[in-house]
């Protein structure tokens, strides 16, 4: 058995630091909109963006334009560059979960990640936390991946597999048996899910700069360009994705180093595996 502590412990947690890091950067937060156009300079460098939302159509000027935008990216990217030439290599993976209400004291309540994947041989994670809504005491219980049910075109939700919901309810109700429910009892599921991973088809992520040649589409001439020869090289167009089961925990790395590739930075590691896979 192992245990660890880890940031799927605190993911509000987490995504506040980040939330109040980013402000302290000047970053600028717009949410409820959608990226639908990608206006791009005529030597193929990007030059501003439009985004929809509920106030209307807005231009942003950009230099670089990162798609993070997980298991939607691969087709996010096709349908703003319909001839763009690259292959995520994206899989199907997800996990199934569900939220099951702890009869801890307060004393023993622990906000821990025991992983049991060693035990029952699949992945069985179970995670202590406060729910932040009803302030009761929750593990989250997680494993039992579906790789074969396919929706139609991966978004971040799905369906979750009613088999694998049977059976976490049970490993539930045998590991958090002491001290939580009798043998026989069922604990009682809060929520339930099932949530896609963006993953590709090797261990390595893809975080690299998109060149104006993948991208294609309509080029004028570099002689019509807003910019100087150098700046022409690079589309501004960068790609974060395919972390797979390990993005909480690789992401800030991921983020800095593609922050340390779009200032022109060495970046800390080299990062020539991380491009799009052949
Ligand atoms: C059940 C489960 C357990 C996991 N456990 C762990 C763990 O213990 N440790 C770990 O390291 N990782 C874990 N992961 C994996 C981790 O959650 C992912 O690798 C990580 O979230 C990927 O980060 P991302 O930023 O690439 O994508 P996401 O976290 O999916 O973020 C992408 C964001 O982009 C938004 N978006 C999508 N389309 C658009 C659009 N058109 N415009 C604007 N925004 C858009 C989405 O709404 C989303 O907020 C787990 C995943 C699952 C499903």
């Amino acid at each position: 058995m192992k245990t660890e502590f880890s940031r799927t412990s605190n993911p509000r947690g987490l995504g506040k630091w980040l939330y109040k890091r980013c402000l302290e950067y000047y970053v600028s937060i717009v949410i409820d909109c959608t990226l639908f156009k990608v206006h791009r300079c005529g030597c193929g460098k990007v030059r501003s963006v439009e985004v929809k939302s509920a106030q209307g159509d807005h231009l942003y000027e950009c230099d670089n334009l990162v798609f993070a935008a997980g298991t939607r990216t691969p087709q996010l990217v096709r349908e703003l560059f319909p001839d763009f030439s690259r292959d995520f290599h994206e899989t199907v993976n997800s996990g199934n979960w569900i939220i099951v209400k702890s009869t801890a004291t307060v004393r023993d309540q622990m906000r821990a990640e025991v992983i049991l994947d060693e035990v029952v041989d699949h992945q069985l994670e179970f995670v202590g936390r406060k729910d932040l809504a009803t302030s009761h005491f929750v593990i989250w219980v997680c494993g039992l991946n579906d790789e074969e049910t396919r929706p139609d075109g991966v978004t971040g939700e799905a369906e979750p597999d009613e088999d694998a919901i049977k059976r976490l309810r049970e490993y539930a109700a045998q590991f958090l048996r002491n001290g939580q429910y009798a043998l026989r009892d069922d604990p009682e599921v809060l929520e339930k899910g099932r949530t896609y991973r963006p993953t590709i088809d090797r261990e390595l992520p893809i975080v690299t700069s998109v060149s104006c040649a993948d991208l294609r589409g309509p080029r004028i001439s570099k002689a019509k360009s807003h910019h100087v020869e150098r700046d022409c090289a690079k589309s501004g167009i960068w790609v974060c994705t395919g972390h797979g089961r390990y993005g909480i925990t690789l992401g800030l790395g991921s983020g800095k180093l593609l922050s340390q590739m779009i200032v022109g930075e060495q970046p800390d590691l080299d990062v020539a595996a991380l491009g799009f896979p052949p």
